[in-house]
């Protein structure tokens, strides 16, 4: 395809965005034409889901609390012989990617509607993408039935994120504009929307660090959010999200602080093959190199920066390099194992990157 041509295609969706926009919440039900809403939520939102309940009154028909990471199917099974005893004609997805993830689960086998309400930075509220874990392997897969037809996002909600949880989970947003911009499906609408969400994301994040109960910097993180996970949903992601995962999945590192960790050795790794999307993040950043400056955020923003500090160890580098390059996604530069080894070693040691005299070979 020539540089200019595109394919731009928008997914279905409203979004209702600002602070107290919870108080919408009635109206957004009816407007989906749904009477008896399942809400769903961790067992530490409980009272977040107790106060929508009260809210919905005879329209709520019942709280499933029992969230967990990465949808163990019977935990998914589970909610949905709820849903279906209590007649549920739609599930509220209160919390982050694993509450999303437990109503998509849902929304997979029943077709119900979900109405999410995010509270953390992860997106998963705008894309098609599951995921479930059965037997101990995590499968993933995109159907448009999981897709939430509504999402309000209210600020108000993400008060009590902790700062160092809103950082890593805002840095995991800014990984999915970021690889966005370099998308082999990228196009203008997405990219925009990438450069956008690092500018409001940076901001936010350095605001929320400042002080945690910044409405301004909340609103201004939330919105980035929304826009990276718009992106995440509608481009593919590279090397960056194949080594999150593969971290994530096979060593069992936390979610969003793998992500943190990871990005700027990506952008070092892809610097010179994708220039125009280094610029543009380093644009929306206000500094002169996408990399060092992504490290910056992280570091300056409380994060720890190497993989040795959440948990990994450091024989499982190879281990680690041979499985992110199996069945490796598209990626702006060659993937290959001994360069990703060498981006993994310094992900691990938590060296700043540099996208100027990396040591790893450009192939
Ligand atoms: P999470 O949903 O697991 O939440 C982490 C913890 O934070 C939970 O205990 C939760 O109750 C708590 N929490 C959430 N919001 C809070 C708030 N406002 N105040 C206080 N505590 C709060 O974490 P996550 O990072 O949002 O989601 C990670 C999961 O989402 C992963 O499994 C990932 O694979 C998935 N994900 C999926 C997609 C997709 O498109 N399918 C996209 C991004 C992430």
């Amino acid at each position: 395809m020539k540089q200019n041509d595109f394919v731009y295609q928008s997914r279905p969706g409203r979004v209702v965005f600002g602070a107290g926009s919870l108080q919408h919440l009635e109206r957004e039900l009816l407007a989906l034409g749904a009477t008896r809403a399942l809400v769903l939520a961790a067992p530490d939102q409980r009272p977040t889901a107790a106060d929508i309940a009260s809210r919905l009154g005879e329209r709520c028909a019942g709280i499933f609390d029992r969230v967990v990471m990465h949808i163990p199917i019977e935990v998914a099974r589970e909610a949905q012989a709820l849903a279906r005893t209590l007649s549920a004609d739609c599930v509220i997805a209160l919390g982050g990617g694993s509450s999303i993830g437990l109503g998509k689960a849902i929304a997979l086998n029943s077709g119900l509607p979900i109405l999410a309400i995010p509270t953390t930075y992860a997106g998963s509220e705008m894309t098609p993408i599951f995921g479930l874990t059965e037997a101990g392997v995590k499968r993933t897969g995109t159907d448009l039935k999981v897709l939430p037809r509504t999402v309000i996002y209210d600020p108000e909600l993400t008060m009590t994120l902790p700062a160092e949880m809103s950082v890593a989970s805002g840095m995991n947003a800014l990984a999915h504009a970021a690889e966005g911009l370099y998308a082999q499906d990228a196009n203008p609408i997405t990219s925009l929307m990438s450069e956008e969400a690092i500018g409001a994301l940076a901001r936010g994040l350095r605001g929320v660090t400042r002080d945690a109960n910044d409405i301004g910097a909340r609103t201004d993180a939330l919105y980035g959010a929304w826009l990276a996970g718009t992106v995440l949903g509608a481009v593919g992601m590279a090397l960056h999200h194949k080594l999150c995962h593969t971290l994530g999945g096979s060593f069992n590192l936390p979610h969003a602080q793998t992500h943190a960790v990871i990005l700027p050795h990506v952008l070092a790794y892809n610097a010179k093959a994708a220039p125009d999307a280094m610029a543009r993040v380093a644009r929306a950043l206000g500094v002169p190199h996408a990399a060092r400056g992504v490290y910056d955020l992280a570091r300056e923003n409380g994060l720890p920066v190497s993989l040795r500090d959440i948990g990994m160890r450091e024989i499982e580098l190879d281990r680690a390099a041979e499985l992110a390059t199996t069945n490796a996604y598209w990626n702006p530069r060659r993937i290959d194992l001994d360069s990703v080894r060498g981006l993994l070693q310094m992900a691990f040691e938590g060296r700043p990157p540099d996208e100027l005299t990396s040591r790893q070979r450009l192939t």
